[in-house]
C-alpha cells in the first residue's frame, strides 16, 4: 500500500479513520505530529507514517471563548466555551487539541498532569482530534 502524502490532509484522513498518526524520520527517528517531509532535526527527507498510542499527559490548557471556524460550527462560542489542551504524547511530541469530558466553565476543576487519551469527534471531513481524561 502506498504511503499517503505527508500533509495535513492525510493527517485528517487518518483521523477520520480513527487513527492518530505521526511522522517519523527514517534517518534519525525523530517523531513529529505535524506532517512534514523534511525532518526538523536532521533535514533528511525520508519520512514514514507511524500510528501513535493516543495516550498522553495534560501539560496545560486554556479556555477558549472565541473558537476557530470548525469549533464555532460545532456550537462553541462566548456562552459555550471549550478547553484547548496541550498534551505531551506518550511517544514524546506535543500536540494541541480540544479537551472533552471536563467542565470548561469551571477551569479550576481541570488538573494539569491528568492522564488523557485521544479520541476522534465527528466523521469524515468534520473529524477532529480531542483528548479525554482517563478513568
Ligand atoms: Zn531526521
Amino acid at each position: 500500500m502506498a504511503e499517503r502524502d505527508f500533509t495535513r490532509t492525510s493527517f485528517a484522513e487518518h483521523l477520520a479513520e480513527g487513527r492518530l498518526m505521526g511522522v517519523r524520520c527514517r534517518a534519525c527517528g525523530a517523531l513529529s505530529v505535524v506532517p512534514r517531509v523534511v525532518c526538523a532535526s536532521c533535514r533528511a527527507s525520508d519520512p514514514e507514517w507511524v500510528e501513535l498510542s493516543g495516550r498522553g499527559t495534560l501539560e496545560g490548557f486554556t479556555v477558549v471563548h472565541v473558537p476557530p471556524t470548525p469549533l464555532a460550527a460545532a456550537g462553541f462560542g462566548r456562552d459555550n466555551p471549550y478547553a484547548s489542551a496541550v498534551v505531551r504524547l506518550a511517544e514524546g511530541p506535543w500536540i494541541t487539541a480540544q479537551l472533552v469530558g471536563v467542565d470548561p466553565k469551571r477551569p479550576e476543576s481541570i488538573r494539569v498532569g491528568l492522564e488523557v487519551r485521544a479520541e476522534v469527534i465527528g466523521e469524515g471531513e468534520a473529524a477532529r482530534l480531542a483528548f479525554r481524561p482517563e478513568g
